[in-house]
This record gives C-alpha cells, sequence and structure tokens, in this order.
C-alpha cells in the first residue's frame, strides 16, 4: 500500500539530535550529545509528596479540567514571571502547555500560512525549526553575534520580509549557551513595535543562571504585553517527564491557541499541573535551583577547563553564563559531522553544529556539548577522548 500523506509531512524530518541520543543510549559511550538535565538531581521526594498531596482531595484531580490549565498554577507563574518583571500578563492570558515544544507548535499552526516569514537567529534551536518548517512557514536567518541579532541585519530583514514574528532564546541559548546583552533585547522590542512584528522568546534556561550579580531582563519584561509572547518550562528546573510548560501572551493570541488547543489535545496533563502547584506551595523550588545552578556551573567550569587545557588548533568559544550547552567551533578545515563517527567509536557524542543551522551559511566546524548529564569524571574523560580525537583528526585534514 503506498501511503497519500499530506504534502506538509515532507517537511518532518526525525531531528538529529534524537537520532544521536538513539545510538548513544545503546552503547557504552559518554554523551555530551542530548539536553538532559542530570537524573540524579531531580528532586524525587518532592515530586513524590506534590502527587500525594495532590491526591488526599480523592478523586476530583482525575477528571477534565479547562483547556487553558490548573487555575492555581497559573497564578503561581504569573507571581513567578512578576519577580523577573514580567508583569503585564494575568492568568487568563497564560495557557499551560505539555512542555514549550507545544506552545511553540500551537502558536505557529496559529499563527503561520505556508510562506510566512519567520525570522530566527543562526544557528538557533533545531526543534523550533522543525515545527516551523512543519506549518510551512519560511524561516529566515538573522545575522547574530555574541550579543544577539545584529541592528542592521534585523532591521534590513524585517523591512524586507515583513516578517510575522521573530523567533529568539535569547537567555542561554540553545545551542549556542549566549545571552543577549541589554542593548539588543531593548533594540529588538522596539523594532517589533515600529514594524508591528511579534516576538516569541523561549526561555526554557533562563532561571539556570550562574553568576546571582549579572541581570538578565526577559524580552518579555520589556514590552507592554502586546508584542511579546513568552514560554518557559518546568522541564529544566523540575523534571521533564511531568511535560508542564506554560506561554503567556496578548489574551487575544492565547484565546486562539487555546481553541487550537482543544483540536490538538482538550488540556495537557492537569494531574502534573496539581502536582507542581502543589510543588510550588511545598517545596523550596527556588533553593532547589539554585543547587542545580551550582553543580551546573562548576560542571561547566570543569569542562571549560579541559577544553582549555587540550589547546586545540582554530578553537573558539563562549563561555557560558548558564544553561546547559557549550557551543565551540574549530579549526575551519574540520567538519564534526564527519567527526562524530570516529568521536563515537571512541566512546563519546556530542552534537554536530550544521543541523541547528538555517539557509546557506552553515558552519561544519561547529558542535554543541551538554555539560549538565555527566558526572565531572565523565565530563573529564569525554573531553579527554574527544580532544584527541579532535587533535588526531585534525592532523589528517
Ligand atoms: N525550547 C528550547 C530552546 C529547548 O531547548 C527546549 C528543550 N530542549 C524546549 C523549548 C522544549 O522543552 P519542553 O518541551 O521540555 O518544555
Amino acid at each position: 500500500m503506498r501511503y497519500a500523506f499530506a504534502k506538509r509531512v515532507r517537511h518532518l524530518q526525525s531531528s538529529a539530535v534524537r537520532d544521536i541520543l538513539k545510538v548513544v543510549s545503546k552503547g557504552n559511550v559518554i554523551s555530551f550529545a542530548g539536553g538532559l538535565p542530570d537524573d540524579d538531581l531531580f528532586p524525587l521526594d518532592g515530586v513524590r509528596e506534590a502527587f500525594e498531596k495532590t491526591f488526599e482531595t480523592g478523586k476530583k484531580p482525575l477528571q477534565y479540567i479547562e483547556t487553558e490549565g490548573y487555575m492555581p498554577l497559573r497564578e503561581i507563574l504569573v507571581d513567578r514571571m512578576a519577580i523577573k518583571g514580567i508583569d503585564t500578563y494575568t492568568p487568563e492570558s497564560l495557557l499551560l502547555t505539555t512542555g514549550s515544544q507545544q506552545a511553540i507548535d500551537l502558536f505557529s499552526r496559529v499563527m503561520f500560512n505556508p510562506g510566512d516569514v519567520i525570522l530566527t537567529e543562526n544557528p538557533t534551536y533545531l526543534a523550533a525549526l522543525q515545527v516551523f518548517e512543519s506549518y510551512e512557514a519560511n524561516v529566515i536567518p538573522v545575522e547574530s553575534d555574541e550579543f544577539g541579532m545584529i541592528e542592521e541585519d534585523l532591521e534590513h530583514k524585517i523591512r524586507k520580509y515583513k516578517p510575522k514574528c521573530i523567533y529568539v532564546v535569547p537567555t542561554f541559548s540553545n545551542p549556542a549557551g549566549k545571552v543577549w546583552s541589554m542593548e539588543r533585547r531593548n533594540l529588538l522590542v522596539s523594532l517589533a513595535h515600529k514594524y508591528h512584528v511579534m516576538i516569541f522568546e523561549d526561555d526554557p534556561y533562563g532561571d539556570l543562571q550562574f553568576h546571582s550579580n549579572e541581570t538578565y531582563t526577559p524580552i518579555a519584561a520589556l514590552d507592554d504585553g502586546t508584542h511579546v509572547l513568552y514560554t518557559s518550562t518546568f522541564s529544566k528546573t523540575v523534571v521533564p517527564a511531568l511535560r508542564t510548560g506554560w506561554i503567556a501572551g496578548p489574551h487575544q493570541i492565547i484565546r486562539i491557541m487555546s481553541q487550537a488547543k482543544q483540536a490538538n489535545d482538550l488540556h495537557s496533563n492537569s494531574l502534573s499541573q496539581q502536582a507542581l502547584f502543589h510543588l510550588c506551595q511545598n517545596f523550596d523550588l527556588d533553593a532547589h535551583i539554585n543547587n542545580l545552578i551550582t553543580v551546573y556551573r562548576s560542571r561547566m567550569e570543569i569542562m571549560l577547563e579541559e577544553l582549555e587545557k587540550a589547546k586545540l588548533p582554530g578553537l573558539t568559544y563562549v563561555v557560558p553564563k548558564g544553561g546547559m550547552f557549550f557551543w565551540i567551533e574549530l579549526d575551519e578545515k574540520m567538519n564534526t559531522g564527519d567527526l562524530l563517527n570516529v568521536a563515537v567509536k571512541n566512546g563519546v557524542a556530542y552534537v554536530p553544529g550544521a543541523p541547528f543551522y538555517v539557509g546557506k551559511k552553515v558552519q561544519q566546524n561547529a558542535m554543541r556539548l551538554n555539560f549538565t548529564h555527566s558526572t565531572p569524571d565523565k565530563i573529564k574523560k569525554g573531553m579527554g577522548i574527544l580532544t584527541s580525537v579532535i587533535k588526531e583528526q585534525y592532523t589528517k585534514v
């Protein structure tokens, strides 16, 4: 039987990251590939107690709820966002989703006709690209440097392409691990207002900030509630398995997204939402996040030390100020896609940079390294293997 799929599925591809994870999970490979938090740091007791608390009220938590999600959790999230300066949204303009991934999907579903333009950083989050492409949006990359999108190219492309939206991960980005400067954040908001373009701010990593003395105001906090949609998630700070994220934004957009959600899954896992409400009430989430920061920062420093020690030819990187990823660029003649097989055979995995790029400017010499999922010993061992493999390959190309 030849199955007659819809045209749009020709854009669907398995993610390069998931494919690597599948290979790696079978063998005895040290993996810097996935964007995984450390299992050992999961707040197991906190989550267990939160579910116990959920069931104290009997069977009620097992019923269908409203599409927008469990109201008491939405209220808590509005309060938590206000602490970061995002104070223009009400619980009514906040939708709980099955991870922030679903927020990206629902937004795209209600916004993009085939061919509509979305501007992104380059490189950018791979699974967002998959969503945009699945709705046949036209993704156009904007030149970026270490501080964010570059003003001239951004304004030029807004004028030229009249995009519907600009998608950004401005705080400890995936994959590049960088942080936008305040100047670039303000600039983005002012251009969005000037040209009437929506900004989609994806912020799963913002809480994992390594230097408490620095301030990275969310882009949503610089707006008046009209031009920015802000999404975040419990995946990186609590556990990914609860599949709970949220999106806040202008009420009209959230309302339409909520209608699209009814067609998609009615509402996300409300048991998770209720448990997360109890977790936020009874467990010291901020102390837990501080602990994650301490551990992850020290792992990043170990990875940095190993990188510096290895003195790789032509190496460039920006030291991550938070989040989960190191983005490194090797000498221009290196191809990290080709190198991956050799690395995996030797016992270490990473994600090559190429799949994160949009358009023609693809850097074959880049790679993304996750530093949160491996223990310090594994980071040292894995980086030892990886840097030797890189050096050996360098002499051959
Ligand atoms: N956005 C970015 C930038 C991410 O890195 C991730 C997780 N890899 C997500 C969204 C989705 O996270 P979740 O669906 O688990 O909330």
